[in-house]
């Protein structure tokens, strides 16, 4: 039985309780944010109303972008000239997103300029001198900007520092010392970390003052009845995704989750114009319309519900086959709630999240705090749906012949057997029940995310033999605290006081988070080199050339490497292979034209010319 409760439904009140203007809360509203994450309540109302320094934990895809940047833009006024704000980021891509969500609720048209390493040295000097309110920026370049004195920062009020401890990792923490010496006046430092390493904690102490410190408590839940898989998929291809689930799934049940407003709006409407029968329900849907869409779900004839979080609270229906996590909740918390709507009432149900690129890291975090095995599985390909879809349609009819409730179209039947055969008729009824449902081509292509990847990546970790690891020991350690799969785990080698493993590329950011994270005497692993291409060989090759260059250096800080690795993150250089340095003068040098036989004529007009 199901059973409806009847909470109110939230509007953007939590939100003005934080202290917001009613100019940030339409902002808010065409986001379409309904309530603010953990991180949000803790820090806005900071932020707003204290004076002291922040140090908040909170780890990446928690809303901690409008956490600093909607009091930024309540408290800043544009003024157009230098900047009063300044976020120092960890990557370029980073640099872009948050300049990209401080925009997008940007009500006081602040002017903001991302500053990162690769792009137009020149394209930046311009952007500075016609004046900016807030630089968001990587360290290198900023540093860069100070020295040329094109950036002032005698008028900074706020500095925040954005993923401090994956700054770290990346060898930025002088750079920030240096920025933070260079600026003079008093300014309030937010510091968002996700880890807490001893140098971070250094950092605050030496820079900051009356610190207060935030953290989101995170709890243990279960989440045993549900299956769990994701899918690595794009952002773009992700609605394709869900209709392939939804296809092979017959007796599909479920919740689509989505983050937004906005995002429950834009799937339903694209679920509903592919004929799915799918209704959407959020905080701006009246309790009357909410009461009458569950009731259809409940009824099953509406079988798809996409909801945000809020929405979905209360709803009590049991039995549902599916939970979709069509973006990434929150945090685990929200996790465990949305996902424990399957598998209630001892049944067993599925649960599947779609991973883009950019959530890879907060799914690394969420897998790590849930503790549960969450299978990465591929998607079903056309050939499989439609494959499925057949046999539906054949099992369906069976049931029609065996209970013979097909007498009262014989007569049509038979009538069309006398102009037709029976294969012509049957397919030209099939072609018109389903229409191109059973054509392949009705499934666009879902492009894989692997070609995208470069490769593993070896990472190598300051614990070896001395600490008591083996092989063993150390594989248990990767799984158990980042989540990683035995067959994500390579080329592991422990040696008396360092380890080396190759990993998938693109966890070896969050393996390298996650395992500083644990230290309480700074970073103990680090990204050692990507292994270029799939081959085992070579991978392995890699492997041990950089065990033996690692045999006397792994306990020292290889500034080197991690300046390097900075340049990269930054973007002053591409991650493509770079010939070496001598190799690429020669080849830069002007080619000598290459001596070829003469034809005739030219011989001909050559022995004219020395004539
Ligand atoms: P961040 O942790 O800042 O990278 O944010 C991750 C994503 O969550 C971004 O797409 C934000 O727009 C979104 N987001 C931030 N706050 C909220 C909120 N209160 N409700 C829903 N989505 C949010």
């Amino acid at each position: 039985m199901s059973v409806i409760n009847t909470t109110p439904m939230s509007n953007l009140d939590e939100f003005k309780a934080l202290g917001l203007s009613d100019d940030i809360l339409e902002a808010i509203a065409r986001k379409g944010f309904e309530t603010p994450s953990a991180i949000q309540r803790l820090t806005i109302p900071h932020l707003l109303s204290e004076e002291c320094d922040i140090i908040a934990q909170a780890q990446t895809g928690t809303g901690k972008t409008a956490a600093f940047g909607l009091p930024l833009v309540q408290l800043l006024s544009a003024r157009r000239t230098v900047p009063q704000a300044i976020v120092l980021v960890p990557t370029r891509e980073l640099a872009l997103q948050v300049t990209q969500e401080l925009q997008s609720f940007n009500t006081s048209e602040l002017a903001i300029a991302p500053i990162y390493g690769g792009a137009s040295i020149e394209e930046q000097l311009r952007r500075l001198r016609r004046g900016v309110d807030v630089v968001v920026g990587t360290p290198g370049r900023v540093l860069d900007h100070i020295r040329r004195t094109s950036l002032d920062l005698s008028q900074i009020s706020h500095l925040v520092l954005d993923e401090a401890d994956e700054m770290l990792n990346m060898g930025f923490i002088e750079d920030i010392e240096s920025i933070m010496s260079a600026m003079t006046s008093p300014h309030r430092v937010l510091l968002f970390s996700a880890t807490m390493p001893d140098r971070i904690r250094a950092l605050a102490e030496g820079f900051m003052h009356d610190v207060e410190h935030l953290k989101v408590e995170s709890q243990t839940l279960t989440t045993e009845l549900t299956n769990q898989i994701y899918f690595e998929v794009r952002e773009g291809d992700k609605l394709d995704a869900l209709t392939r689930i939804i296809d092979v799934e017959p007796d599909f049940y479920g919740i689509v989750f989505s983050r937004t407003k906005v995002g429950v709006d834009e799937i339903t409407s694209r679920l509903t114009e592919r004929g799915y029968s799918a209704e959407g329900l959020h905080g701006d849907i009246s309790q009357s319309v909410r009461e009458k869409i569950l009731g259809k779900f409940r009824a099953r004839t509406v079988n798809i519900l996409v909801a945000t979080d809020v929405a979905a609270r209360g709803i009590d229906i049991s039995n549902l086959t599916h939970v979709i996590n069509y973006s990434l909740p929150q945090d685990s918390e929200s996790y465990v709630h949305r996902i424990g709507r399957t598998g209630r009432a001892g049944q067993q149900g599925t649960a599947i999240t779609f991973i883009s690129p950019s959530e890879m890291r907060q799914f690394g975090f969420l897998r790590r705090d849930i503790k549960a095995d969450i299978k990465l599985e591929t998607l079903p390909t056309p050939a499989d749906v439609v494959a499925i879809k057949r046999n539906k349609i054949k099992e369906d009819l069976f049931q029609i012949v065996q209970s013979e409730t097909y007498t009262e179209c014989a007569p049509m039947a038979e009538e069309l057997l006398e102009s037709y055969s029976p294969e012509v008729v049957l397919s030209a009824l099939l072609r018109l029940a389903f229409n191109n449902e059973l054509s392949e081509s009705n499934y666009p292509e879902i492009r894989s995310i692997n070609v995208d990847r470069k490769g593993k990546s070896c990472i190598v970790m300051a614990i070896g033999a001395r600490d008591g690891y083996d092989c063993r020991r150390l594989v248990k350690l990767l799984k158990r605290e980042c989540g990683l799969a035995d067959p994500e785990i390579n080329h592991v080698k422990v040696m008396e006081d360092y380890s080396t493993a190759t990993i998938p590329f693109e966890r070896a950011r969050d393996v390298v988070q996650m395992l500083n994270g644990l230290s309480d005497q700074g970073p103990i692993a680090e990204i050692r080199e990507q292994v270029r291409g799939t081959k085992q060989g070579r991978a392995a090759r890699n492997s041990r050339r950089i065990a033996k260059s690692q045999e006397k250096a792994v306990t020292k800080t290889d500034r080197k490497a991690r300046s390097a690795g900075k340049r990269q993150a930054e973007g002053s250089h591409s991650s493509e292979y770079k010939a070496p340095k001598k190799g690429r003068d020669k080849a830069s040098k002007p080619a000598k034209p290459a001596s070829r036989k003469l034809s005739r004529r030219e011989q001909k007009e050559q022995r004219r010319r020395n004539r």
